[in-house]
């Protein structure tokens, strides 16, 4: 019985998906069958159309040879695929997307973008090989974080989208209206949620998982670990230099531009990689690198956190 109950709306989506084109109705109907399994009004995405038709268009009209240059550059928007969500759900390959890359414009020139379609490989490796065990922190942290955990409430202005940061506003927005946000951005938010406001990974990657389209618990988990700095060997931040150079809009303008917090003069990314690395981790930052700072103390880190694994 339950069986078949689980079968008929599969059934019906069939034949829903024969209706090509009329969006509204698809959507109408995937309200009443997915009921009680989401939060809020069944809004389709204004940014992402669901399914093979669409994934392969997308694929066909992305210009592969801007990627390495503009992948990061969330102000133009130019330069990222969006193709993760149909990737996530298996309605193009991995191997469709290199093969596409490949034949317009040749394996040299798309070696990033294959590059960054391993990562995702590699993500989903590791989860087949660890499985559950990567929704803990994987190696010691080498800087302090949050005791919480993914039950830890996100603070109110988060899920408001209102916390009068531009880059985490306009990035909030983005994720609860189209389900997505830009690579760059998500590691802005990552970075902000985990070291500056000192939350816990393990709640903001429920909180992403829950809105994007390509929410995987691999893809999903594993970055926030390596932006908190348990499955890498250094916590990953940013600074205003950062923000500005890859929110620059073709007009000159940047998220910073109209900032509350550019104005007010309280922007807490203002400042340099060294001070703000000090100002975050204190005696643990250590570095200092562009892209976050190396950081020492393994050992008290350790003893204090005895029940972590590896
Ligand atoms: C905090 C955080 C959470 C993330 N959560 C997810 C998630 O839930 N699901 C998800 O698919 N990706 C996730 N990513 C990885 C990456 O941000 C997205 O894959 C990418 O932004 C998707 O947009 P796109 O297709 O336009 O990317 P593009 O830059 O056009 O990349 C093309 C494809 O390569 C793969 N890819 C690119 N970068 C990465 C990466 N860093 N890790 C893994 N795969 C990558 C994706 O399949 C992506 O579709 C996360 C990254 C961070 C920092």
């Amino acid at each position: 019985m339950g069986n078949r109950a689980a079968v008929q709306p599969l059934n019906r989506f069939v034949e829903m998906k024969q209706l090509r084109g009329n969006r509204a109705e698809t959507a109408a109907y995937l309200a009443e069958a997915f009921a009680g399994l989401y939060a809020g009004a069944p809004t389709p995405s204004p940014l992402l159309e669901g399914g093979r038709t669409a994934g392969l268009q997308r694929l066909r009209v992305f210009n592969v040879e801007r990627y390495d240059r503009d992948r990061n550059d969330v102000g133009t928007k130019a330069g990222a695929s969006l193709m993760a969500p149909y990737l996530r759900h298996g309605c193009v390959t991995l191997g469709e997307a290199k093969a596409d890359a490949v034949g317009k414009i040749g394996a040299d020139a798309a070696t990033k973008w294959i590059q960054e379609l391993g990562w995702r490989q590699f993500w989903q490796l590791q989860y087949e090989r660890d499985g559950s065990r990567i929704f803990e922190p994987m190696e010691q942290p080498k800087v302090p974080l949050s005791e919480g955990d993914e039950n830890t409430p996100v603070p109110d202005d988060v899920l408001a989208a209102n916390t009068g940061l531009n880059c985490m506003d306009i990035s909030l927005r983005s994720l609860y209206e189209t389900g997505y946000m830009f690579n760059h951005a998500r590691m802005w938010f990552a970075a902000w949620y985990v070291h500056f406001r000192k939350e816990p990974w393990q709640a903001g990657a429920k909180l992403l998982y829950r809105y994007l389209l390509c929410g995987d618990p691999a893809s999903n988990t594993l970055s926030w670990q390596w932006v908190a700095s348990t499955f890498s060997h250094k916590p990953y931040f940013f600074n205003r230099g950062n923000v500005e150079k890859y929110s620059r809009d073709p007009d000159g303008s940047t998220y910073c531009t109209t900032c509350p917090a550019a104005y007010s003069n309280t922007c807490p990314f203002d400042a340099s990689y060294e001070t703000l690395g000090r100002r975050l981790f204190g005696d643990y930052y250590q570095g200092d690198s562009r892209n976050g700072g190396n950081t020492g103390k393994r050992g008290d880190m350790a003893s204090r956190r005895s029940s972590f694994r590896r």
